[in-house]
């Protein structure tokens, strides 16, 4: 280590001095005020060991009339105990830009609270001012149908590469916000050949903060608990939101329900920057990403060469500036396409990723790489691996310009690689999406078909609009179309593979065949659509599918159907096919008394399963109905008469969503579903559940997954000296946001629970979703059900697999036509109900290999016929445990019913738990 260390040390020195005699040889035209003596000098003092900088960004120069960040902000980047927030930092951008020929700021959007969505163009006055001829000639390269290789050589010829830097998705990462405007000044004005290469070869788009008001939530957080704490233990003592609904989840929003990941996805979609460069904080000192195993083989192999190529230029040029700590490979890999970054490789372009070693702010703090973000040894980051060729040191002083440093000349690394071969990224671009198109004619499959005969096309539209939002062609075929082994009636959907998008149309909608199950993938290893959504998806392996005469499709609509006469209708049968969009239409209609049929009927010679709704009409009321019939794309008949069967009022309950403090993600997702489906609710936590008398309040609580155990639950996390309060002030605007608490540690406690045990035997309702389910069985609220976890060899990464319906009668069941169904597997408890119980059990896991339809789950003999719905009786009320999560992050919308179901149908479920089961054996 040592004499490694001392050729370093000379290289450095060499280095230095070379790049000092190319900044003197610069061109003097824009930058002839020098550079910035108190930058170099306060730079120098805040960075806290030599090695932790380079000649990259040990400077930075002054140019008449371009505004620095310190002449807008008010001080450097990277100064102690300073963060910037988003209207400041917006603010720098477009003065800068209004000064600079070199700058453009474009407004994309409004986050949800309301904050603007700003996307920086740097780049040459040429390149600048010719923005919209370059986004051209990208979008040609991205979309290559009808240019010949001769064309796309001319225009690779005139084109440039974006390079796409990213800051903020994580808003406790709080560097690259501050990094990237310095780097933007840098960008414009500094005059060295490194920086002279990057703004002519390559047009720079920086995205100062993907998650704007997280940001600023974060800002405040810091400044109210955290510039003051110099303690590494406590930097996941943490701010209980950032975005709306989700945290760490918006680079895991596969679905771009978020605003701003639809954002980011769509500046994607219009400039189709080559490469996109996302920079995070978590491990030391800097991981810059290639794509470890299992990676997803659908993908260019152009790629998968590409990705190292970058991360061990990088490595090489860091440790040549003598800075330790820089690594690669065994981190993230390649499996899951829901990332946000993958976005990129997704459409064809290259995704970069850094994680630096973020502090959780600007405090400057004694670090520990060996140890891990919860204080738990992680010796294997500072030991020496063919990856990892000069480790971190076991302990560092570590501030904001070590952090800054590490990052900015990362960054400027791997623009130096990408403006060295401007040619070489644009024609592999261009190569990658002609290949896709390809790939699409001549190997199997060659199309995915969404039939049009299936009983709910709302779910069916759901999938589509979502492959529509990521740029992927999809048709609709005119007339019947005939296979070898199928047909399909006019109006089915068809997504061509022969389009630059196909592969990613292929690695959403095909069954995941997880390559190696001795390997681990760092989120789920399944996603596919048609499982997820309950909706029919074939996969085409007939090539005359390509023929197929289809019309384009922008958007996929279902207008909604009433057969029969409204004037004499005395009721409206809506048919129960499984569409979520029948919560919205209880509770649009929430003035009407609706009913639900226990049994299925015909209605104008139609099936109308169990669960259809029974809305009586008189007056004018049936015009009103049928306007959200249509609107909400269901399937429903006027009828002069109810129906024969019986039936039972559907519910409006007083519902009541719990979230504990420091686990409101997957609440989160529970809350956006919800909100999606105009189901009003009220989040509550810790202090009005303590507060007891909860059945004067609410009918139904929901308790969504969170937390690893019933402990993390009951107790949240351990207080701290100080109360850490989550509240509103006139200095902090943004806290205190979808909550407000004096102290977000310490949780319901014991006190909690039997408020919750008292709701339930007054007749409430508690359902508790995946790992919440431990807490009924742990803290004694189920007495005769005990939980447990799967053996430390069993690994499921998030499969979906398929679940038995026991007791199909149930409410909860309405709308699966099925018994056999895909579920998402979470993680969730194994439910040991006893033998005399077994009734309770509504839905199972079959288990075993052969039970796994996407994805890996290694050990599923483990869950051989354990529970995974179970509903327990108690007092006047009752508890519904599901061991999965029916709700998880915008993504198993077949299973969103379950839930929803539950909600309206509520009171019969309890009527039901109470009685002996047999009365539930047929509906
Ligand atoms: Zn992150």
């Amino acid at each position: 280590m040592r004499r490694l260390f001392i050729l370093l040390s000379s290289t450095i020195l060499l280095f230095t001095v070379a790049a000092l005699f190319a900044r003197q040889q610069a061109a003097p035209a824009l930058s002839a005020a020098g550079d910035d003596e108190e930058f170099a000098r306060l730079v120098k003092q805040w960075t806290t060991s030599p090695e932790f900088t380079s000649p990259l960004v040990d400077h930075l120069p002054k140019m008449a009339g371009v505004p620095s960040p310190k002449d807008v902000l008010g001080y450097y980047i990277g100064e102690p105990k300073k963060l910037t927030y988003t209207a400041e930092a917006y603010n720098y951008y477009r003065t800068l830009a209004s000064k600079s020929p070199r700058v453009k700021v474009l407004t994309l959007g409004k986050t949800d609270e309301g904050r603007d969505y700003l996307e920086v163009f740097v780049g040459s006055e040429e390149s600048i001012r010719n923005l919209e001829t370059y986004k051209g000639y990208l979008a040609k390269l991205a979309d290559p149908r009808g240019v010949s290789d001769v064309e796309a050589r001319e225009i690779i010829a005139k084109a440039k590469p974006i390079y796409q830097v990213t800051g903020g998705l994580h808003s406790a990462e709080t560097g690259p916000p501050e990094m990237l405007m310095e780097l933007a000044y840098r960008l414009a004005t500094e005059d060295t050949p490194l920086i002279r290469q990057i703004r002519d070869n390559l047009i720079v788009a920086i995205t100062p903060v993907l998650e704007p008001d997280g940001r600023d939530r974060y800002v405040d957080w810091y400044y109210r608990h955290r510039v003051d704490d110099t303690s590494e233990d406590d930097l996941n003592v943490g701010l209980p939101y950032w975005g709306k609904y989700v945290r760490h989840d918006n680079n895991r929003d596969i679905n771009f329900s978020q605003v701003v990941t639809k954002l980011a996805l769509s500046f994607y979609l219009d400039w189709h920057p080559p490469i996109m460069h996302e920079l995070h904080e978590s491990v030391p000192l800097l991981y810059t990403f290639s794509g470890q195993a299992p990676q997803n083989p659908n993908l260019d192999p152009i790629l998968y060469g590409e990705l190292p190529w970058f991360a061990n230029f990088t490595m090489s040029q860091m440790a040549k500036y003598g800075m330790p700590g820089v690594w690669t490979h065994a981190y993230v890999d390649m499996w899951s396409p829901g990332y946000l970054g993958q976005l990129a490789t997704n459409h064809n372009s290259i995704l970069r990723m850094f994680e630096t070693f973020g502090n959780g702010g600007a405090t400057t703090m004694t670090r520990h790489p060996g140890r891990g973000a919860d204080g738990i040894p992680n010796g294997e980051q500072t030991t020496r691996e063919w990856y990892r060729p000069w480790p971190a040191p076991a302990e560092i002083e570590w501030s904001m310009r070590d952090n800054t440093n590490y990052m900015e000349t990362g960054v400027l690394t791997e623009m130096q690689l990408a403006s060295a071969f401007p040619k070489v990224i644009l024609e592999n671009f261009y190569q990658k999406s002609r290949n896709s198109i390809e790939a699409g004619k001549r190997q199997a499959p060659f199309a995915y078909v969404i039939p049009a005969s299936q009983p709910d096309m709302t779910r069916a539209a759901w999938l589509l609009n979502i492959l529509r939002l990521q740029g992927i062609e999809i048709g609709r075929v005119t007339s019947e179309v005939t296979l070898k082994n199928d047909t399909f009636p006019a109006g089915s959907y068809v997504v061509k593979l022969d389009q630059p998008y196909g592969r990613l149309a292929k690695i959403l909608l095909e069954k995941q065949n997880f390559p190696d199950p001795n390997l681990r993938t760092y989120d789920d290893a399944a996603w596919t659509m048609g499982l997820m959504v309950h909706t029919d998806v074939r996969e085409i392996s007939d090539q005359s599918i390509l023929d197929a005469k289809t019309e384009p499709v922008s958007k996929v609509g279902v207008a909604g159907t009433m057969n029969g006469d409204l004037g004499k209708a005395a009721v409206i049968a809506v048919m129960q096919n499984g569409s979520n969009n029948l919560i919205t239409l209880r509770y649009r209609l929430k003035d009407l008394k609706i009913r639900a049929a226990e049994r299925a009927f015909k209605a104008r010679d139609v099936d109308y399963p169990a669960g259809s709704f029974l809305i009586p009409v008189a007056g004018g009321t049936g015009a009103h109905v049928q306007g959200e019939i249509e609107r909400l794309g269901l399937t429903a008949a006027a009828l002069a008469s109810a129906p024969d069967v019986p039936a039972h009022d559907l519910d409006l309950p007083r519902v009541a969503i719990y979230s504990t403090w420091n686990n409101t993600q997957d609440v989160g997702w529970v809350r956006y579903a919800f909100d999606q489906f105009e189901v009003p609710f009220d989040l509550i936590y810790k202090d009005r559940v303590k507060q007891g008398n909860l059945h004067a309040s609410y009918d139904l609580i929901i308790i969504p997954n969170q937390g690893r155990n019933s402990k993390d639950l009951v107790y949240e996390m351990t207080p701290k000296p100080e109360p850490l309060d989550y509240k509103k002030s006139q200095r902090f605007q943004d806290l205190g946001m979808y909550g407000e608490t004096d102290d977000i540690a310490g949780g319901m406690g014991l006190k909690g629970v039997d408020e919750l045990q008292r709701f339930v035997a007054e007749g409430g309702v508690l359902v508790t979703l995946g790992t919440a389910s431990f807490m009924p069985p742990d803290f004694g609220l189920t007495r005769n059900i005990d939980a447990s976890r799967t053996s430390p060899q069993f690994y499921a990464p998030g499969p979906i697999i398929a679940a038995e319906i026991l007791l199909p009668a149930n409410p909860i069941f309405y709308g699966y036509a099925d018994t056999r169904i895909p579920v998402r597997y979470a993680n969730g408890p194994l439910l040991h109900v006893p033998e005399e119980n077994r009734g309770e059990i509504l839905m199972k896991f079959p288990g075993g290999d052969g039970n796994v339809l996407s994805g890996l789950m290694k050990g599923a003999q483990e869950i051989r016929d354990q529970p995974a719905i179970v509903s327990v009786p108690v007092a006047k009320g009752g508890m519904i445990l599901f061991a999965g999560n029916p709700c998880y992050r915008w993504q198993n919308y077949g299973e969103f019913n379950m839930l929803f179901n539950t909600v309206m149908n509520s009171s019969q479920i309890v009527t039901l738990m109470h009685k002996k089961p047999q009365d539930l054996s047929s509906r």
